[in-house]
């Protein structure tokens, strides 16, 4: 069953288009996370969802109705934004009920326990009394998203609600919200430009970019086969590499600019121009020498990150970015050898129309 069904959306704000017609099928109970860098329009899209902007061109359904042109509170959704804002001069118990009061739904009886309820499901029940400035971040947060899910909605929206929170109470939360989503099974969609967030979070995610989808599916899918040079670098952060590619089969392989060359035995590669993306973890460090397959490249940098570290590495015309454990360490201006497995180079057209 589709619970939000959008179909060849178009938004202009003047004579600027944003979006350039989207259709997204979203099915009840799926958690879909529309990821994008800032600017790319999924702030807008989630909008356009609530009722909260109108469209240009195209329609919106949800649970089977055409909603296109009616306003939020006709809409069965909930929406809960970055910046939340608590009243500061009301209970905890009184804010989430707010919504209901607003919307006159069930009697006083029943808006206790509907808070209560959604009270329990953030765990901020021993917090109903408090006042918003009582509480931390993370939890007034939690009575945020309590107040979203109150009423019941059929579609949860959230635009990056968890991006005002420190690192740490960022990764309690993304857990706090799986376990909700475990639970309720809303249909949630939800605004990110944090690739980890989305991989986290979400069972589909619908990568955007310029006001049109780039690419959608699972996390692991969309992880593994990226589609464009768009998709493979802002998914995973891989590097692009320009080459030919030379042979079939077993003997493929992929000649660089300067003219080493990369076996490819295994991947699926045809001959011709292409780009190859490489990810930062794929690529394997060894020391200067000889080594069969291995192409030689020069470290640049090196970034300590604890477990890890990141370095630039000089390969034939181009940088790459390597993220390699810390068993052994290679220091900027040594020459290193970089051992890549075919089966995960992603090869991709040369250039994209
Ligand atoms: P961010 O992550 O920075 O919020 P986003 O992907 O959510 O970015 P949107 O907020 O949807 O992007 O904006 C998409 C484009 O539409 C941007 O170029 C923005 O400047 C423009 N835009 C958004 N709202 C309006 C508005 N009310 N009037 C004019 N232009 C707007």
């Amino acid at each position: 069953m589709v619970d939000v069904l959008l179909k060849d959306i178009r938004k202009s704000f003047g004579s600027m288009e944003v979006l350039h017609g989207i259709s997204i099928e979203i099915a009840r109970g799926e958690f879909v996370s529309l990821l994008g860098p800032s600017g790319c329009g999924k702030t807008t899209l989630l909008r356009i969802i609530a009722g909260l902007e109108g469209v240009s061109q195209g329609s919106v359904e949800i649970a089977g109705q055409d909603v296109t042109r009616l306003p939020p509170e006709k809409r069965d959704i909930a929406m809960m934004f970055q910046s939340y804002a608590l009243l500061p001069h009301l209970s905890v118990a009184e804010n989430v009920r707010f919504p209901l009061r607003m919307r006159g739904i069930g009697s006083r009886e029943e808006q206790a326990e509907r808070v209560r309820a959604a009270l329990e499901t953030v765990h901020l029940s021993a917090f109903a009394e408090r006042r918003p400035r009582q509480l931390s971040g993370g939890q007034q947060q939690r009575v945020a998203l309590a107040r979203a899910i109150v009423s019941n909605p059929k579609v949860l929206l959230l635009d990056e609600p968890l991006s005002n929170l420190d690192a740490r109470l960022r990764e309690d939360m993304q857990v706090e919200l799986i376990e909700m989503h475990k639970r309720l099974g809303l249909t949630t969609v939800f605004v990110t430009h944090d690739q980890e967030e989305a991989l986290s979070l979400s069972d589909r995610i619908v990568l955007i970019q310029k006001g049109r989808v780039e690419q959608e599916g699972t996390p692991s899918d969309i992880y593994a086969r990226p589609a464009t040079h768009f998709a493979s670098t802002f998914l995973g952060t891989a590097n692009l590499v320009a080459a030919e590619i030379e042979g079939h089969g077993e003997n493929a392989a992929a000649r660089l600019a300067d003219g080493q060359v990369l076996p490819l035995a295994g991947a699926d590669a045809q001959p011709g121009p292409a780009m190859l993306a490489i990810r930062q973890e794929d690529v394997t460090l060894l020391a200067a020498g000889s080594v069969e397959g291995a192409l030689r490249a020069r470290v640049r940098t090196r970034v300590y990150l604890g477990a890890r570290s990141r370095y630039v590495v000089e390969l034939s015309d181009k940088e790459l970015r390597v993220l390699a454990p810390n068993d052994s360490v290679f220091e900027g201006g040594e020459d290193v050898m970089l051992k890549i497995d075919p089966a995960r180079i992603r090869i991709l057209p040369a250039k994209e129309t």
